[in-house]
């Protein structure tokens, strides 16, 4: 992953000599992005940096549940779809494996209320979003068929296999083969900081015959009883694996939303006194 930076220049003043009504001052949204998912596609993942948010919100939170000014969360995502230049459509996220189709008329407003933990379209103009704060935002693309997805995986979706349903999404709705897919997995809270209990620990043995071989439970580092620690990205890359998608077609970035405070909202280390940073990715019109 890189960061890119879209800067708004300071308006310029009208010809009559009156300074610009709106955006008088510039700004800048640095994004991450994967070098793997080029052209016509446009994506992105955020930081914390670039938005207008007070603390404990500041400044880039994007999400309206936990107590930001709304009117900030208005601006910050004004400013992500303006960087992504696409309609910023979003569904109602809850941590499952529902895919959803989005089509280019259909509103806004209609798809904030479908259930579902990822989704998908080949629409120009769309630009699909997922909200996380230590979660993984996964992005996938097709370079084929033009089709590409946006994807929540907590733990509960990675054990409900949300990102291998995202897979046969895109094979079902729009004919993509899974080898040809390229995916970025985003910044999520990492094995270091992601402690769980027993119950969690045994959903993933479950789902993972090799998980503790693969990597993706190891033991408490420091030696907590009935804990272990859970890479979710090595899990949802052993998934994505299986469903067909070729190992070097997998970008996982090491950033821990949860290690680095500066950079990123993490919910795990900051409760409710948190924001959420986005993935987000789309084709231009
Ligand atoms: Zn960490």
């Amino acid at each position: 992953m890189r960061l890119t930076h879209f800067r708004e220049s300071p308006a310029t003043r009208a010809p009559d000599g009156e300074p610009g009504s709106s955006g008088a001052h510039g700004w800048e949204l640095p994004l991450l992005v994967s070098p793997l998912l080029e052209a016509p596609f446009v994506h992105g993942f955020t930081t914390r940096a670039g938005g207008v948010s007070a603390p404990p919100f500041d400044a880039l939170n994007l999400g309206g549940k936990w107590g930001d000014d709304p009117a900030n969360v208005v601006e910050n995502r004004r400013r992500l779809a303006r960087a992504l230049g696409g309609r910023l459509v979003v569904a109602r996220q809850v941590h499952g494996a529902a895919i959803a189709r989005v089509r280019a008329g259909d509103p806004t407003a209609a798809i904030a209320r479908v259930e579902a933990d990822g989704l998908c379209s080949d629409a120009a103009g769309v630009t699909l979003g997922i909200f996380v704060a230590d979660c993984i935002p996964a992005l996938l693309v097709d370079p084929k068929t033009g089709a590409f997805a946006a994807v929540h995986a907590g733990w509960r979706g990675t054990v409900a296999g949300v990102l291998p349903a995202a897979v046969t999404a895109l094979a079902r709705e729009f004919g993509a083969r899974p080898g040809d897919l390229q995916v970025a997995l985003g910044p999520a809270i990492g094995p270091c900081c992601f402690e769980v209990g027993d119950e969690v620990t045994a959903a993933f043995l479950a789902q993972f015959a090799d998980a503790r071989e693969r990597g993706v439970v190891v033991p408490s580092p420091r030696g907590a009883p009935g804990k272990s620690h859970v890479d979710l990205k090595a899990a949802n890359r052993l998934l994505l694996e299986r469903a067909g998608v070729a190992p070097d077609a997998i970008d996982a970035g090491p950033e821990c939303t949860h290690c680095d405070r500066a950079r990123f909202f993490s919910f795990r280390r900051d409760g409710s006194a948190t924001g959420q940073q986005m993935g987000v990715i789309g084709r231009p019109a």
